[in-house]
């Protein structure tokens, strides 16, 4: 079959695919720890649930919303987010606008649609998320990467980022707090950030803030548009209910973005998905958005402990130089190349993340993402979200392994 150039030129995300590989092989009934899944285990708050359930009984629920969604969700996640970020909701009122999509990866890719032209650049900051390189290679855009590490705890220098500005580059994308590496930049890093932009007049900001009510080690994210709000006018903020709510499955996203942006989404959005699920979007406009913060607490807290529980075992099996403090999302970057293990590997600056991860479940059954599609060879991504007494017994498991020659 002739397919596509474009599609041949992209790959599948890896994410999804084990996702699904995880959900078949619990069919099998075999013992399988799934550290790969960045969801919630947990179904979302019942006062949500018991909106959803209310809709069921609409005709309106089951017809096509507008394309950017229903106004009134508009008008009140534009609210909340300018609570959440501590800014006026003024700021969201004049020159901006909000559009609801099928989930926040599709907001991402309707912005990047919205603002690259073919070989137009974008910068990202690895690691980052598998997405963002196979999104803007299918809008015609080539992915430039910025590069950090372990050492710097994951955050890449402003400086690099100056080096490969090129007359190409368009969009820079950010995600803070990060997946995979489950940090997120300082407020100092941030406020380097926004002086560096206004050197860049013409560089668009897509903010991947899909994470930001995530965090379990203060202080809270900040974001360089609360430090030069002028910024807001070429920054897209990406958010959904996926995290916060604990519905991956429910496809909602939302982006709020200069009028002219979101417009040309919402172009992009009518030819091809139309707006988004109204039920879901009906149930969120009666939904109390005060409610899911004490619907994170508990969240927050069991990942802060796994997180705490990674450190001792890390320490025990004299691991620690492998770790570091992850503070926000749900996920931790394991180094295999600064583990006993690797020594079985040639240093020929080859990736075996696949092989690494491929045996961890084979031998172990545990699933993890292999690092190599985040940007970050030899390491793999493990969530930290699963059940305190399964993630133990799965970390034992895992230094183990990390420690046999
Ligand atoms: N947060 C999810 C993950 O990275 C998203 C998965 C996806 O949509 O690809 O596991």
């Amino acid at each position: 079959m002739l397919l596509s150039s474009r599609v041949k030129g992209i790959s599948d995300s890896i994410t999804m695919k084990l996702n699904e590989k995880a959900l078949n092989l619990n069919d099998d009934g075999k013992v399988i720890y799934n550290l790969s899944g960045g969801q919630l285990p947990i179904k979302p708050p019942p006062e949500f649930i018991e909106k959803v359930h209310h809709q069921l009984n609409f005709l309106k629920s089951y017809q096509y919303s507008p394309v950017a969604g229903f106004p009134a969700l508009r008008k009140k996640i534009m609210k909340y987010v300018s609570e959440l970020r501590s800014l006026p909701p003024e700021v969201f009122e004049e020159e901006t606008d909000c559009i609801v999509s099928n989930g926040s990866k599709h907001s991402i890719y309707n912005s990047l649609g919205a603002l690259i032209d073919p070989s137009d650049e974008v910068i990202l900051l690895a690691p980052y998320w598998v997405s963002y390189p196979e999104m803007i290679k299918f809008w015609g855009g080539v992915p430039v990467v910025v590069n950090s590490n372990v050492f710097d705890g994951f955050v890449p220098a402003i400086e690099d980022i100056r080096k490969v500005i090129s007359a190409r580059t368009r969009v820079i994308i950010l995600n803070s707090p990060n997946n995979p590496a489950g940090i997120h930049y300082s407020e100092a890093w941030m406020k380097e950030f926004a002086s560096f932009l206004a050197e860049f007049p013409d560089l668009v900001v897509i903010s991947d803030e899909v994470y930001s009510e995530i965090t379990y080690f203060d202080p809270k994210p900040s974001y360089f548009y609360q430090y030069d709000r002028s910024l807001l006018k070429r920054t897209i903020i990406i958010q959904a209910i996926s995290k916060s709510l604990a519905s991956t499955g429910l496809r909602l996203g939302y982006a709020i973005a200069p009028i002219p942006i979101v417009n040309a989404m919402s172009k992009i959005q009518g030819q091809t998905t139309s707006g988004p699920n109204s039920l879901i979007q009906r149930a969120l406009i009666d939904f109390d958005f005060n409610l899911i913060e004490p619907f994170l607490a508990p969240v927050k807290h069991h990942v802060r402990q796994n997180a705490a529980n990674l450190r001792e075992k890390f320490r025990e099996a004299n691991l620690g130089h492998c770790w570091y403090q992850s503070t926000s999302a749900f996920y931790f970057m394991i180094d295999f190349s600064r583990t006993p293990m690797f020594a079985r590997f040639e240093s020929d600056h080859k990736d075996y993340s696949y092989q690494i991860a491929d045996e961890l479940l084979q031998n172990e059954g545990i699933t993890v993402v292999p690092g190599l599609d985040f940007g970050l060879p030899n390491s793999a991504r493990i969530a930290l979200v699963i059940e305190e007494v399964p993630f133990l017994e799965a970390l034992s498991k895992i230094v183990k392994y990390l420690n046999t020659i």
